[in-house]
């Protein structure tokens, strides 16, 4: 057999099966630790809580959920014949003025949860033969969710987790991913500060999201997809903004510095929703001459993979 099998076969088995057990228990203490004076995420609150305060995100200490089932509108690698076990997370830490869920992540709509009840979620999903567990916008709850990996493993899980996230991320706490995430899947929303200001009141987000993308790449790689099926690696996503407010050359351009075959799903479903209309600049649609020269850029950029490309 050669290396290349054997490092496809390897990759069946998601990372999180071969974390010892003692180390993922030292993991989620440290874990629920940061809750006591949250520094989740880049804001950095401080606040306590466990102690019910509550921060910049909203969250409470308690999970909250707002919905769990396959999707079969993610990328056709995690979608595959039965969809993705999308598990979508209420509250959100970076809070887009131009949320496309704004319900879920502004307003907070969703159910409390405990974390045995979200490992059960997770072993449900993997029931109705989901290719993935698919945590989206998961960066506020990182404790619970990790209690609950390590709980829903216990009892049989063996589906790769997939971390859909914003892409600001602190660096501390994806140390503590490092082998419990099988696939990341970063957005990189701005490739200048001026717009992630404006729009996510985050003027370091790209410097944030630039330093947090490549140690995820550097922790699972890039994609590697058997049968259709993605197993491990990372997928970024970008969205496409009018007036090219996303700066989109700057992202691409980072993209392929880290590497030529990373995959980025280059997205054009931009609408300006929630409060984006109080912007002039992203008060509209995109045009398809935008979006076509969004891609060219990441083609002259030397990046292919995860964008059609239409002559
Ligand atoms: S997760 Fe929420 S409370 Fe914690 S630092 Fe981030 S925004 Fe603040």
């Amino acid at each position: 057999m050669n290396i290349w099998k054997n490092q496809q076969l390897e990759h069946q088995q998601p990372t999180y099966l071969n974390l010892k057990e003692e180390e993922f228990q030292e993991r989620i203490e440290k874990l629920y630790l940061l809750l006591k004076e949250c520094r989740l995420c880049p804001r950095e609150c401080r606040v306590n809580r466990q102690e019910r305060e509550v921060g910049y995100c909203k969250a409470p200490e308690k999970l909250v959920v707002s919905s769990i089932g396959p999707h079969l509108g993610e990328e056709p690698e995690l979608v595959g014949n039965h969809g993705s076990g999308t598990i979508f997370f209420s509250h959100c830490s970076l809070k887009c003025c131009f949320c496309q869920n704004y319900e879920i992540s502004h307003l907070g709509y969703g159910r409390e949860m405990t974390e045995d009840e979200l490992a059960s979620s997770m072993l449900f999903l993997q029931k109705i033969g989901c290719h993935n567990i698919n945590l989206v916008t998961p960066t506020h709850y990182v404790p619970q969710i990790v209690h609950a990996i390590f709980i829903a493993s216990k009892k049989g899980l063996l589906l790769p987790i997939v971390y859909n996230s914003s892409g600001y991320e602190r660096m501390d706490i994806l140390r503590l991913l490092d082998g419990i995430i099988d696939i990341y899947m970063p957005d990189i929303k701005y490739g200048g500060s001026e717009a992630s200001l404006l729009y996510s009141n985050a003027p370091d987000y790209f410097d944030i999201a630039k330093e947090a993308v490549s140690l995820m790449h550097a922790q699972v790689g890039d994609l590697v997809v058997c049968d259709g099926i993605a197993k491990r690696g990372l997928i970024i996503r970008h969205l496409v903004l009018p007036y090219d407010e996303a700066k989109t050359s700057k992202v691409v351009n980072f993209v392929a510095s880290l590497s030529k075959n990373m995959y980025i799903n280059i997205m054009d479903q931009y609408r300006p929703l929630y409060q984006a209309s109080r912007f002039p600049k992203i008060a509209r649609k995109i045009s398809y001459g935008e979006y076509q020269e969004a891609i060219n850029t990441a083609v002259r950029a030397g990046l292919s993979r995860g964008f059609y490309y239409k002559l």
